[in-house]
């Protein structure tokens, strides 16, 4: 078994770590821990020993899971693709969404969002090395619909978010990282724009990641150990 606590806290200090390596302040770097096939007891666990901010892919999984978990100091975050037919669920379970994957889905989104009465937190998924397994805005598409995306009031746009291209080592996925820091720049600078948010770094990258940039980190095996199939 994973010591689940002792991991947790080997990762907040690893991220602590990196931040302070490239000069940022480590307040500006978020954990987000991904429980996606953990059943309850183990999230329980990595509740207990302090995580706050919890992510899930699929929301058939996370409509069993988070009931069980009502606490008000949980921040629940989506982060698999979402259809657009479950985007109703979607808001009622998360407040925060990582894959706002394209126009289509942010406007619809949006309108849901507006008959729910609330203000998710959202994160533009970007596809720029154009991966057929992934989806996502081109660079192109995201430049183009900055400013209606941005005009869409029921959606806090937070940033960008990118899941990069497999690679075999954390100095190839520096490029990936980077490229997305340099993608939002140029987002604020053509529609003057605040993008603060970089969703960007998983557990064989994170550290990488929060060097080049990542405002949030999306970890779950350095966490939990290999995931295993729910039983
Ligand atoms: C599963 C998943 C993660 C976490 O992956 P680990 O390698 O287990 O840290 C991060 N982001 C997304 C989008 C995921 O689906």
């Amino acid at each position: 078994m994973a010591d689940i606590a002792a991991n947790l806290r080997a990762v907040q200090e690893r991220v602590r770590d990196a931040a302070l390596r490239s000069s940022r302040d480590p307040d500006e770097v978020e954990l987000l821990v991904v429980t996606k096939t953990w059943p309850v007891p183990i999230v329980e666990e990595v509740i207990a020993a302090g995580a706050t901010i919890l992510g899930e892919n699929k929301l058939q999984e996370a409509s069993e899971k988070i009931p069980q978990l009502p606490r008000a100091d949980l921040h629940w975050h989506f982060i698999g693709h979402l259809q657009r037919n479950k985007a109703r669920k979607a808001l009622e379970l998360f407040g925060t969404l990582h894959s706002l994957d394209s126009m289509r889905l942010a406007r619809h989104v949006d309108r849901i969002a507006g008959e729910l009465e609330c203000r998710p937190v959202v994160y533009l998924q970007v596809n720029a090395a154009g991966e057929a397994s992934k989806s996502g805005f081109s660079e192109e598409e995201l430049l183009e619909g900055l400013a209606e995306l941005m005009a869409l009031n029921h959606l806090q746009v937070r940033g960008l978010m990118a899941i990069p291209p497999a690679v075999e080592t954390p100095a190839q996925a520096r490029a990936s990282f980077q490229a997305l820091r340099d993608l939002r720049d140029r987002c604020e600078a053509v529609s003057g724009v605040s993008l603060p948010g970089l969703s960007m770094g998983m557990s064989h990258d994170y550290e990488v990641a929060i060097e080049e940039g990542a405002t949030i980190v999306r970890v779950g095996s350095s966490i939990f150990g290999p995931r295993q199939p729910m039983v």
